[in-house]
C-alpha cells in the first residue's frame, strides 16, 4: 500500500471498515483520474454533486473571481454579499411563487434541521413524519427521521414525536393529523434504490398535508439540479411543497445546502425566538458563486432535458442477463440483479475496470447508473459497454 493510502487510514476518521481506497490526482468532465494516470468513469457524480461534469471552466472562473474579492465576511444573514443575493435570486426565479425565499446553510442535513425547526415554529405542532427507507442526514435531527432502525438504535434517544410510514401507502396518509408539524419525503426514494412514487401519491400527500395544516418538506438533495429530467423533480408530479430542501449539486461542487419557503413564512425564524436558525459558513461566497455559475450551465445547456433523453436512451440500452428490472428516470436510475451478492461482485470489479459507482444505502441487489448529466453520447455507450463487460465477469 502506498503511503498516501496507509495515512488515509492512518489519519482520517472512517466511515466504514473497508473504504473504496480509489486515490484521486485529478479529475475532468466525467472522469476521474488516479495519479498513475488511470481513468475511471464517474457513475456516481459524488452522490449527484457533480451535475455539470468536474472542473468545468465557468465554475473555476466564477470561484477565482469570487477568491480575489473576498471569502468569509461575517455569519449568514448579517453584510449584503452579491453572491449569495444573486443565487437566491436566480433560484427562486426558477421556482414557484411560494418558494420565493433561500435560506443558505452548509450542507443538506443542515438544511433538513432548518426546514423541520421552521415546520415546528410556523405551525406550533410538535410531530415529524417521514418514510420507510428515506435518507435525509446523519446529524441527530435527520436522523431521527431515517427510515432505518438499524442506523439509529446506537444513538437513541433521537428526537421524540417522529413516525415512519411506508412511501406509497396510500392509506397510511390518514395516520397524518393536526399533531404533525412536518412530513419530509423525497420525490424520488434515492437511497431505497431510486423508488418513484405511485401515480398520485404526491398529490394525495399534499392534500392531507393541507387538511392537517402541516408542512410538506421536499428533500431534493440528490433530485435535484436537472438530475431526473426536469430541473427540480417535483415539477414532474403536480404538486408544490411549503419547504424545498437542496445540497448537493446545489453548490456547483462546493458545500452548500438551502432550505426554501416563501416569505411569509420564513420571517417566522426572525422573532420568538429571534436567531431562530443561524449558521456561520452557510452560503459561503464562493460555494454560492460556484452554484450559480452551475446552475447557469445547467440552464443554458438544457440539462434537465438531455438527462431525460440520456435516461430513456440508458433504460432502452442497458440490457445484460443479470439485469431483473429497470427502475428510475433522468440519469437517476437503478438497475436490480438477480441477486445481492452479484451486485457486490461487480462493485468489486468495476473500478479496476475503470467505472466507479457506489452500493444504495438501503438496497443490496440493485446498482445505481448516476454520471455527470453533460456526458456525451460515445461516453454514454463507453458506459453502456463498460458495465456490460463488468456484468459479464460477474457470471
Ligand atoms: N437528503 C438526501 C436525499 C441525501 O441523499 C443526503 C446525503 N446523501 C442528505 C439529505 C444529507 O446531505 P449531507 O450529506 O450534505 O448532509
Amino acid at each position: 500500500m502506498n503511503s498516501l493510502k496507509s495515512d488515509f487510514l492512518r489519519y482520517l476518521g472512517q466511515t466504514n471498515p473497508a473504504p473504496l481506497r480509489v486515490e484521486i490526482d485529478h479529475a475532468q468532465g466525467c472522469y476521474l483520474y488516479s495519479p498513475s494516470g488511470k481513468k475511471y468513469l464517474d457513475l456516481i457524480s459524488g452522490f449527484s454533486v457533480s451535475n455539470i461534469g468536474h472542473g468545468h471552466p465557468k465554475v473555476k472562473k466564477a470561484i477565482r473571481d469570487q477568491l480575489d474579492r473576498h471569502l468569509h465576511t461575517m455569519v449568514y444573514g448579517e453584510y449584503v454579499q452579491a453572491p449569495q443575493v444573486q443565487y437566491a435570486k436566480l433560484l427562486s426565479k426558477q421556482l414557484p411563487d411560494t418558494l420565493n425565499q433561500v435560506f443558505f446553510v452548509n450542507s443538506g442535513s443542515e438544511a433538513i434541521e432548518g426546514a423541520m425547526k421552521l415546520a415546528k415554529r410556523h405551525t406550533g405542532q410538535h410531530e415529524l413524519i417521514s418514510f420507510k427507507n428515506a435518507y435525509h442526514g446523519s446529524t441527530h435531527g435527520a436522523l431521527s427521521i431515517m427510515g432505518s432502525e438499524y442506523y439509529k438504535t446506537a444513538f437513541r434517544p433521537l428526537l421524540p414525536s417522529t413516525k415512519l410510514l411506508d412511501f406509497n401507502n396510500f392509506d397510511q396518509l390518514s395516520l397524518i393529523s393536526e399533531q404533525t408539524a412536518a412530513v419530509i419525503i423525497e420525490p424520488i426514494q434515492a437511497e431505497a434504490g431510486i423508488i418513484e412514487p405511485e401515480v398520485d401519491f404526491l398529490k394525495a400527500l399534499r392534500q392531507r398535508c393541507n387538511e392537517t395544516h402541516t408542512m410538506l418538506i421536499l428533500d431534493e438533495v440528490q433530485t435535484g439540479f436537472g438530475r431526473t429530467g426536469t430541473l427540480f423533480a417535483f415539477e414532474q408530479y403536480g404538486f408544490i411543497p411549503d419547504i424545498l430542501v437542496l445540497a448537493k449539486a446545489l453548490g456547483g461542487g462546493l458545500p452548500l445546502g438551502a432550505f426554501i419557503a416563501s416569505s411569509d413564512l420564513m420571517k417566522e425564524l426572525t422573532h420568538d425566538p429571534v436567531l431562530g436558525h443561524i449558521t456561520t459558513f452557510g452560503g459561503h461566497p464562493l460555494s454560492c458563486a460556484a452554484g450559480k455559475a452551475a446552475l447557469e450551465i445547467i440552464l443554458e445547456e438544457d440539462l434537465p432535458g438531455k438527462a431525460k433523453a440520456d435516461g430513456e436512451y440508458v433504460l432502452h440500452n442497458m440490457n445484460h442477463h443479470l439485469i431483473t428490472e429497470k427502475r428510475g428516470k433522468g440519469l437517476f436510475l437503478a438497475f436490480r440483479l438477480q441477486k445481492a451478492e452479484q451486485v457486490k461482485k461487480f462493485f468489486d470489479i468495476c473500478p479496476e475496470n475503470g467505472v466507479l459507482f457506489d452500493l444504495f444505502l438501503f438496497n443490496d441487489d440493485s446498482f445505481r447508473i448516476a454520471p455527470p448529466l453533460i456526458i456525451n453520447a460515445d461516453e454514454r455507450d463507453e458506459m453502456l459497454k463498460l458495465i456490460s463487460k463488468c456484468l459479464d465477469k460477474v457470471g
